[in-house]
């Protein structure tokens, strides 16, 4: 028999009387620690995780928002880019050689813009060079379906 067991009959005790008290243990999202709360509904044991949290809160807030911003442009030049080789596609007697090399350069980019998004994400650039480099591709496929 494990010397703590006599200890249980008051544990439970304790657990009860909190219980009656309306408080629980809970155990703190930011720094692990265990903390009586009112109700399960607290995660953060103190001002200070509670103001970690919501500073990690905002940063990752701001990083979504970053993040949809450059996303919405690159759909956005993917379907210009569709638009643009459908209707050289449909231009009659548009070269098909042509519409080859555009396609090709369709590949390209979208490699290179998925690599640029991932270099973003590491930080290794920056969310602007990405979205001036998006700009700059509006008038690489103009000039290659100008006919
Ligand atoms: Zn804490």
């Amino acid at each position: 028999m494990s010397a703590y067991a006599s200890l249980y009959p008051l544990i439970t005790y304790y657990l009860n009387r909190l219980n009656d008290w309306g408080l629980c243990f809970q155990h703190c999202k930011v720094c692990g620690k265990y903390f009586l709360a009112k109700s399960q509904r607290y995660e953060l044991c103190s001002d200070k995780c509670r103001k970690a949290q919501a500073l990690q809160n905002k940063r990752e807030f701001d990083e979504r928002t970053r993040e949809n911003h450059y996303d919405l442009l690159y759909k956005n030049e993917c379907q210009n880019w569709l638009n643009k080789i459908n209707r050289a596609k449909n231009t009659s007697g548009f070269p098909a050689d042509r519409l080859e090399n555009i396609q090709a350069a369709f590949a390209d980019f979208k490699k290179e813009a998925l690599q640029q998004k991932r270099a973003v994400k590491t930080g290794t650039a920056s969310p602007k060079e990405f979205t001036d480099w998006l700009y700059q591709q509006s008038n690489v496929i103009v000039e290659l379906t100008d006919y």
